[in-house]
């Protein structure tokens, strides 16, 4: 596997690959890297002739310093693992460098721009759609992939794709959880033990909302999980939304597809998650 630091290095590279054919995948992550990356790196090895990955901290997403200094960092475990599923390419630029002569754009993504994670980290899909521009215009991937456990900048990546043009294809993957339906996240490296084993509760949460959807006004049943829930951990928001539309319903109908998304707050450290309430 080659790493690669400097932009222009990666762009010269990306484009002879595209000159010559090969298909290009591209997994964007800040590393602490476990299975649930490692399941986008292993769907893109599968359908593309090139694999990329990046590792960088972007700066520009996190709206709490704090956060961004206490992010878990192991970057020389993450090469390694990267060489060993047989991943190509490794982009770790510096932030400096990268961002050298970047201005920060201004981005209105509508509905997705008010909820959930918008008005809970302010400017922070500001910052993930202004370092995926730019990831873009380097590598120019035939497809890249992202997580359903993201699902709101999902859509604002097929926001940002479809609004610059962008010739490539959006692939999510389903989410990676572990035994107890916990999703894998970097950010769980920061719990203890025994928060790792009360964060079961956004599962189990999410899977009382699967259960009782059918026999419930979903808002109704939004405030009920969200009491559940406030019983283990301190909780931003929990929503049901159509999934697509992202529009508050009150009544299931067979058309919409139905999502319970969370954010909370455990030993100091934020999780989210999202669970389909359709069969
Ligand atoms: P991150 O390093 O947290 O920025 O994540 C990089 C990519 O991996 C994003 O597209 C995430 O949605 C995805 N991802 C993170 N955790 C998981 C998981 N447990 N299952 C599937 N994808 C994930």
């Amino acid at each position: 596997m080659k790493v690669i630091t400097k932009k222009e290095e990666v762009k010269s590279t990306m484009e002879a690959l595209s000159d010559l054919g090969k298909s290009i995948g591209f997994v964007p992550t800040m590393g602490a890297l476990h299975e649930g990356h490692l399941a986008l790196i292993e769907k893109s090895l599968k359908e593309n002739e090139v694999t990329v990955c990046s590792i960088f901290v972007n700066p520009l997403q996190f709206n709490n310093s704090e956060d961004f200094k206490r992010y878990p960092n192991t970057f020389d475990a993450d090469k390694q693992m990267l060489a060993e599923v047989g991943c190509h390419f490794l982009f770790a630029p510096i932030a400096d460098e990268f961002y050298h002569g970047v201005a920060q754009k201004k981005y209105d993504f509508g509905l997705l721009s008010e909820i959930m994670e918008a008005s809970y980290r302010p400017g922070h899909f500001e910052g993930v759609a202004t370092v995926i521009s730019e990831f873009f215009q380097v590598i120019e991937p035939t497809r890249a992939y992202f997580g359903e456990k993201d699902y709101q900048q999902l859509a604002i990546v097929r926001w940002l794709v479809a609004h610059e043009n962008f010739n490539s294809e959006i692939i999510s993957c389903p989410t990676v959880r572990n035994e107890s339906g916990l999703a894998l996240s970097s950010r769980n490296q920061r719990l203890s033990k025994k928060g790792v084993k009360e964060a079961e509760a956004i599962y189990q949460t999410m899977a009382f909302c699967v259960k009782n959807a059918p026999h419930y006004p979903l808002q109704d049943l939004a405030k009920m999980a969200t009491q559940k829930l406030q019983s283990s951990m301190e909780v931003e928001y929990l929503e049901i939304l159509e999934e697509r539309s992202f529009q508050k319903m009150q009544e299931w109908n067979k058309e919409g597809r139905f999502r319970v998304f969370i954010a909370a707050q455990l030993e100091g450290i934020r999780l989210i998650d999202n669970l389909s309430l359709n069969p």
